[in-house]
């Protein structure tokens, strides 16, 4: 999915900020461990992980409501800080397993306070250490993670710089909760993080990171199993207890899986609409060729949970000539029909080699017009962090370019020539 701004959930437009972006290697990079992680098993896990070092029944539920609470409430990463667990269980722990957090590459701080980090996961199986994009956008009142679920995307939407990018592999739970765990640490969201930013900007009030989006590199229902997994632990009352109203998953379209998504995870649900017409959705989201508009709002109006209280956001990328006319808002307006939603209207951000441009500010006005008079939110979105390329669709691969810059930016200044 492309990434979404805090201001698709609040309607409030953001400031673009300036050219300004500041880049620096994270203070702490923690060395990966190559023991089996506790971080985004569930309790039933955890306690198979642990009969498997010997631990007796009678002790097992106890020990895992321990590193619950140690891992997921205070916020441990390692096992020395668990006071309360004895000298010999930490040493045996320490021996078998970690809860550590993922390499931080980068981090990236816009002067929006929007934040990016580049994170390094180990290959697993055959392959090399893959790397993912997690962004953190504060704002008044609320702090929104935007979390991928895939190291790239098969999806292939032709507006979309991620979709350029092919899929490496999916993220285990384990990887898409650690982005949780690095964005609490460095905001200093855990009572003991240990690299925590000072100067971070967050919310005046309330939890630093209050909602999530499963908006980030990949589409999740194709990787169901393991975001529902990391799911439940970030929804968990006992550990790290987000809402499942303030967590976003949104999809391209995967027909079959949104019912079991609703079922099995029950969060609010977007999606990536982009196109009211079937030719043109091809177009735009290739997946429409398997599953078209008309299945995915008959699954969209059997959404289970689906109210006035939890609309379907559906995201409506701003393509100049292509999908922007006013019978396009129209058609919009009659597909809706019955379904409690709210329509977010994003203006396109060009990147290099797309073939599109965002329309013109009277279009995308007079376009949300014909939505907001149907009875529709329709919140015109700006995108935060332009200055990291931590806007919609510029995940992963801009990165990768900014590292490079880096690089020689690096070798110019010490005369190597850049190369890792
Ligand atoms: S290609 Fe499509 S599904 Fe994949 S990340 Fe981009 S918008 Fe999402």
């Amino acid at each position: 999915m492309t990434l979404a701004s805090p201001d698709s959930l609040t309607g409030t437009p953001s400031a673009i900020p300036m050219l300004h972006g500041i880049m620096k290697e994270a203070e702490t990079q923690p060395k990966r461990d190559a023991k089996p992680s506790l971080i985004g098993m569930n309790r039933d896990e955890i306690g198979i992980a642990l009969r498997g070092i010997g631990l007796e029944d009678r002790q097992i539920r106890m020990r895992t409501a321990q590193l619950w609470h140690w891992m997921y409430l205070r916020g441990a990463s390692s096992f020395d800080q668990m006071t309360n667990v004895s000298k010999d269980m930490r040493v045996q722990l320490e021996q078998h397993f970690a809860i550590g957090r993922p390499e931080i590459v980068t981090e990236q701080v816009s002067v929006d306070g929007t934040r990016k980090w580049l994170l390094r996961f180990p290959p697993r199986g055959a392959g090399r250490p893959v790397e993912v994009e997690t962004v953190y956008i504060p704002e008044e009142g609320r702090g929104t993670l935007c979390v991928s679920s895939q190291v790239g995307c098969t999806l292939t939407c032709s507006f979309c710089h991620t979709g350029t990018q092919k899929l490496v592999r999916n993220l285990t739970a384990e990887e898409i909760v650690g982005q949780i765990m690095v964005a609490r640490d460095r905001l200093g969201d855990f009572p003991l993080a240990t690299s925590t930013d000072p100067k971070a900007a967050v919310p005046s009030e309330g939890r630093l990171v209050s909602n999530i989006v499963m908006m980030g590199m990949g589409e999740p229902l194709l990787n169901f199993e393991a975001v529902r997994d990391a799911l439940q632990v970030a929804m968990d009352g006992d550990g790290l207890s987000l809402s499942r109203r303030r967590i976003t998953l949104s999809t391209s379209g995967v027909v079959p899986m949104i019912p079991r998504a609703g079922a099995e995870i029950g969060t609010l649900l977007a999606i990536s609409l982009h196109a009211v017409r079937d030719d043109l959705r091809d177009e735009l989201v290739p997946l429409n060729r398997r599953y078209k508009i008309a299945e995915l709002m008959d699954a969209c109006r059997e959404y289970p949970g689906l109210s006035n209280a939890r609309r379907i956001t559906f995201e409506y990328v701003m393509l100049a000539g292509v999908n922007d006319s006013v019978a396009d808002a129209r058609e919009l307006v009659r597909l809706l029909k019955g379904i409690p939603a709210k329509i977010n209207l994003i203006p396109f951000n060009p990147w290099p080699g797309s073939q599109y441009e965002c329309s013109d500010w009277d279009t995308i006005e007079t376009f949300a017009e014909v939505v907001n008079r149907a009875g529709y939110a329709s919140p015109i979105r700006t995108p935060r962090g332009r200055d990291i390329l931590a806007a919609c669709g510029q995940l992963k691969s801009a990165s990768e370019k900014m590292r490079a810059t880096e690089r020689l930016a690096l070798a110019a200044m010490v005369g190597g020539n850049g190369e890792d």
